[in-house]
């Protein structure tokens, strides 16, 4: 039986300390808090690698974790294995003696089949199995209710975080020889006026729903290109950010890079090359990450990172304008390493994608251009960050050169409807790529299926 960490539950009785502790001290990123009704529980997840820590926190004086923190105070609550068939390792098990809470495996949260095992056969610990049963790579994870578990000891059923967005799915596309593959980082949440600028909100909430705070979710979609070379193009938020920073912006990287990059088929030793569009952290987050010893490193061990010159020394010299946007961890340990190659001008950087600096939204912002046998896709980035911002005066209000983003969308836009150029809109929530359309004037973007 192969059987794979999924995490690990801990009862607490004081969140507040708990987190002081786990978020606060620890540095580890918590997710949104999921409520289980049916156990009177509220569970908080904090990733840590390919597992996670599963803080119990009881929400009623009746609530199983309550009671058990009652009897035996805060601590370690259960284990959870994941096994590709839990039916099979319910036979083993039980062929073996051991003394099972569940005979039959039961429904469990995201279409998970889950079954205990008593502590007295496991040496004092619950051990929990699960078999995931979601298909990878193919639908978009649904958020689906959760599963109606009975009560079940002490054990409280919960899963793990769903997708929150209406569609980051890894979706793949071929465009003549290549492949072209749209993955996800999670989502990031800004606010609607700055992502509209001149745009009266009365317009742009049609487009986009804005949350209490005004924010409108985004989603950030780094592509893996793979012909001669592998290259991904922009890496998302990555691991690194505190809390905090993930409630200002509302980030939620339940579908991460490493979630969607597996779901692919692939590792990050498989890429090759890492293409910045610019260096903003929604987009060059993920270029590195924080190792156990504190130490930031690339994220993408083999891989060369190609950035445009302008843009690396525009990110060494911010100013109060474009200050916030520019994390030096996410790209200075790139030069360290000795990973960093800069590009001067608009250039191949493997067969078939070349980049060309559109300016506007920075001054070295640039895009992908791929082509393979006389078929052709973009990489847009943030000159077209969503289908909504295809019409040219929807411009967001970031951009630094309005004007020359207006100039350079205008120039794109005609020459993707004349190539049918598939377009892929890197922070849509909805709509990975698709084909721009202009009938008497009026833009519109049909979804690529
Ligand atoms: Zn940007
Ligand atoms: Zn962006």
């Amino acid at each position: 039986m192969k059987a794979v960490l999924d995490h690990v539950g801990i009862a607490v009785k004081d969140l507040a300390e708990a987190l002081a502790f786990y978020r606060d001290a620890l540095g580890l990123e918590i997710e949104a808090p999921e409520d289980v009704a049916s156990q009177r529980v509220r569970a908080h997840f904090l990733p840590v690698g390919e597992a996670k820590l599963e803080l119990l926190e009881a929400t009623a004086p009746d609530s199983p974790i309550a009671r058990y923190t009652d009897k035996r105070g805060p601590g370690l609550h259960h284990i959870t294995l994941r096994v590709d068939d839990i039916g099979a390792a319910l036979a083993q098990l039980k062929a073996r003696g051991a003394r099972l809470i569940d005979e039959q495996p039961r429904p469990g949260a995201e279409h998970s089949l889950v079954a205990f095992v008593h502590p007295s056969s496991a040496h004092g610990v619950l051990v929990e199995l699960k078999e995931d049963r979601r298909t990878h790579g193919s639908a978009p994870t649904q958020h689906v209710a959760l599963g109606s578990a009975e009560s079940v000891g002490a054990d409280p059923r919960v899963g793990p975080q769903p997708a929150p967005s209406p569609n980051l799915a890894v979706r793949r596309f071929t465009i003549g020889d290549l492949e072209l593959i749209s993955l996800s980082d999670g989502v990031i949440r800004l606010d609607g006026g700055a992502m509209f600028g001149t745009v009266p909100k009365v317009f742009w909430e049609k487009a986009m729903k804005a949350d209490a705070r005004n924010r409108v979710t985004l989603a950030m979609r780094p592509l893996i290109v793979r012909g001669a070379r592998t290259m991904i193009i922009d890496a998302g938020l990555g691991g690194k950010e505190s809390a905090k920073f993930h409630d200002i912006y509302g980030v939620d990287r339940a579908r991460s890079l490493d979630v969607t990059i597996a779901e692919a088929g692939l590792t990050r030793e498989d890429i090759d090359i890492v293409l910045a569009s610019h260096l903003h952290f929604d987009h060059a987050g993920g270029f590195t990450y924080r190792d156990a010893g504190g130490r930031v490193r690339p994220a993408f061990p083999r891989a060369q990172y190609i950035i445009r010159r302008g843009e690396w020394e525009d990110a060494q010299h911010t100013h109060e304008r474009n200050r916030a946007s520019y994390l030096a961890d996410n790209y200075l340990p790139l030069a360290e390493a000795g990973v960093l190659q800069l590009v001067d001008d608009d250039a191949t950087i493997m067969p078939g994608v070349k980049v060309r600096r559109t300016g506007g939204h920075c001054q070295h912002h640039q895009i992908a251009l791929i082509e393979s046998k006389g078929k052709t896709a973009a990489f847009v980035a943030d000159l077209i960050p969503t289908t909504a911002h295809v019409p040219n005066a929807w411009i967001m209000g970031f951009d630094l050169y309005p004007m020359d983003t207006l100039a350079a969308k205008k120039q794109f836009v005609k020459e993707a409807i004349e190539k049918e150029t598939l377009v892929f809109f890197e922070h849509d929530p909805a709509v990975a790529a698709g084909y721009i359309r202009e009938e008497n004037g009026k833009r519109s973007v049909q979804p690529a299926s």
